[in-house]
């Protein structure tokens, strides 16, 4: 996956922008709410000053009346101060909340459309961390960033008037410290949003580590590996651990530095203060005032450092979320596509090349094939010959890198890949079930398909019978915590699948590879019945099942080196008879 770009700040706020847009009639009301709940915070050392000025010059106009004036027109501010911090701290978050819930759904569908080459480099693991903890952070700064950036602005401009009208001198003196406070938080703040991504990325990276430890932890324990996994584990960890040591360094250094200057501030503020008033250009009331706003001067700046954390992390969300939504769907509907319709099955290799993205040399070179409707083509070879590649092709999984395939007399590349892989059946060594029940699972390869057409399916792929011997029958749940189905079975359902999805092309990519001698026989006889009719690419490790292909291809590194009949490839004494006598199954025919 690629981290090695690093966006801009204004780019990755542009980018992100239009979620924004549209919520905010949200944004507006909450920036409104914000303004509020400064003002009424602003007012508290307006009327201890005043207060304290009658005390000092003017004790007899202090009436009781006076005072309760003062005590109620605050207590109205606070209940609007109550109001709008509940707006904000609900309907704020919600803002976020949307946005979080609007991305997130981007994502996964850019992620649904990304083509096989994607996941072939990317760890899911990563994309894991991506989907849940980077959204999050991207939610927290979607709802703070505008609100704390506008209420801190508004804190610093509107102290600032108030803190010149009394004493201008001392506020420039103030003021120039700010800068500096900013510029040396900046140093921390850059290395800080380093380590937050090297955090999210380690994150990801172990997600990744466990999952695959887990998922294959038979293979670990029959290879008595534990010890090993846990190594390599406590290497991740560690590195995590170390990343994390940065980034509280730095994080440590951003908060001391913030207090450093805190400290500086007072001592400015009391000292120069203390001389001013020396010199009566200050009276006790004002200098009183002063300090309680520098207070808030220095909370604001402080919150204004949290929230550059926030804003850093959030930053680094929407970079990481910006890295999927990027990677371009390279494999997709060419803008005039075609709805397939009605398919006969005559399929056309011509002059097809084939190389991986990261490789260097062709996979497959100058294919040139004719399959004729309804024709049952096999294909064999050495493993890494290129079989699958080849058959992966013609849904489009990838894409040719030179030449072009045709079905039908058309470029697949023409039609839309919805419809085009609608007319594509796939069944493949390895199965995958989704959580759900045998039912769900068939039904797949035709949502909505009625009871009986399920049934109908399940019958011609030969899973019927089992099916309602599980305890539950259609209904018995699969996947975690549900009914164990050996390779067999769950082969049976996957071809249930395709006899309901009913394509008029079909790819068998060693369907019964991983099955013993029995369950085998059983998938083969349904995968004949399955194949009848429809033109038809096998793959097969046992060179019996193909004898009555109407072409076998051998496939090598040169490409196509025999292209025959069984008959007439065994007369001609090459590879492919050289294969068969090999074959076990061969020896015994
Ligand atoms: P076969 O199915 O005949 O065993 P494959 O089509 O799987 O062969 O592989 C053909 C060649 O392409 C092999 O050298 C293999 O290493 C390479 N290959 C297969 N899949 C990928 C991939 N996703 N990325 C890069 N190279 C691949
Ligand atoms: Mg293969």
């Amino acid at each position: 996956m690629n981290n090695t770009r690093n966006m801009k700040t204004s780019t990755l706020i542009k980018r992100f922008a239009p979620y924004f847009k549209k919520y905010s009639k949200i944004l507006i009301l909450d920036l409104f709410c914000a303004s509020l709940t400064t003002i009424c915070e602003m007012v508290l050392p307006l009327m201890v000053r005043f207060i304290t000025n009658k005390g000092m010059n003017d004790l007899q106009s202090l009436t009781l009346e006076l005072i309760f004036t003062i005590g109620a027109l605050y207590l109205v501010l606070r209940i609007i101060d109550t109001a709008a911090y509940y707006y904000m701290a609900n309907i704020g978050h919600m803002m976020g909340a949307y946005i979080e819930t609007d991305m997130r759904t981007d994502l996964f569908a850019h992620l649904q459309k990304l083509p096989y080459s994607y996941y072939d480099n990317t760890k899911v693991g990563q994309i894991m961390a991506r989907i849940t903890s980077d959204l999050f952070d991207i939610t927290e700064f979607a709802h703070h960033c505008p609100e704390e950036f506008f209420i801190a602005a508004l804190k610093i401009v509107v102290s600032f008037i108030i803190l010149s009208s009394i004493n201008l001198p001392l506020t420039l003196i103030i003021f120039s410290i700010v800068p500096i406070m900013f510029v040396s938080l900046r140093y921390f703040n850059r290395k800080m949003r380093r380590a937050f991504k090297a955090s999210r990325h380690q994150i990801g990276e172990l997600n990744s580590q466990v999952e695959d430890s887990l998922l294959g932890v038979r293979v670990v324990k029959s290879f008595a590996n534990e010890e090993i996994e846990e190594e390599k584990f406590e290497q991740g960890n560690g590195d995590f651990l170390h990343i994390k040591k940065d980034m509280y360094r730095y994080m440590a250094g951003f908060h001391s530095t913030t207090r450093l200057f805190d400290g500086i501030m007072y001592i400015t503020v009391v000292v120069a203060g203390a001389i001013f008033m020396l010199h009566g250009k200050i009276n006790p009331a004002d200098l009183m005032a002063y300090l309680l706003y520098v207070s808030t001067l220095l909370t604001t700046i402080r919150r204004i450092v949290e929230f550059t954390e926030q804003f850093q992390r959030g930053m680094t969300g929407i970079e990481r979320f910006l890295e999927i939504m990027d990677t371009p769907v390279d494999i997709a509907d060419s803008p005039d596509a075609q709805e397939m319709g009605d398919v006969v099955g005559d399929i056309q290799f011509e002059h097809v090349d084939f190389r991986y993205e990261d490789n260097k040399d062709n996979v497959l070179s100058n294919i040139h094939l004719h399959v004729k409707p309804g024709d049952n083509v096999a294909l064999v070879g050495p493993s890494g010959g290129g079989k699958t590649t080849l058959c992966n092709l013609i849904p489009r999984f990838y894409d040719v890198t030179a030449g072009r395939i045709l079905i039908d007399g058309k470029d697949i590349r023409d039609f839309s890949l919805h419809s085009l892989r609608s007319k594509i059946g796939v069944v493949q060594q390895e199965v995958y079930l989704f959580s759900g029940s045998v039912y769900d699972n068939i039904e797949y390869g035709k949502p909505g398909a009625t009871k009986e057409e399920i049934v109908q399916a399940a019958k011609l792929a030969g899973a019927h019978e089992f099916i309602l011997n599980l305890p539950e029958g259609y209904h018995s749940y699969v996947g975690e915590r549900g009914v164990k189905l050996s390779g067999g079975q769950k082969q049976r359902i996957s071809i249930a699948r395709v006899f309901l999805k009913n394509p008029p092309i079909l790819i068998l990519d060693e369907a019964t590879s991983a099955l013993d001698n029995e369950s085998e026989r059983i998938v083969q006889q349904s995968l004949e019945k399955l194949a009848h009719g429809r033109t038809t690419f096998t793959i097969a490790h046992r060179l019996t099942t193909i004898r009555n292909a109407a072409t076998i291809l051998v496939l090598t590194e040169n490409g196509i080196e025999e292209q025959g009949t069984h008959d007439e490839l065994l007369a001609k004494q090459g590879v492919y008879f050289h294969l068969y006598n090999m074959s076990d199954l061969g020896n015994n025919k």
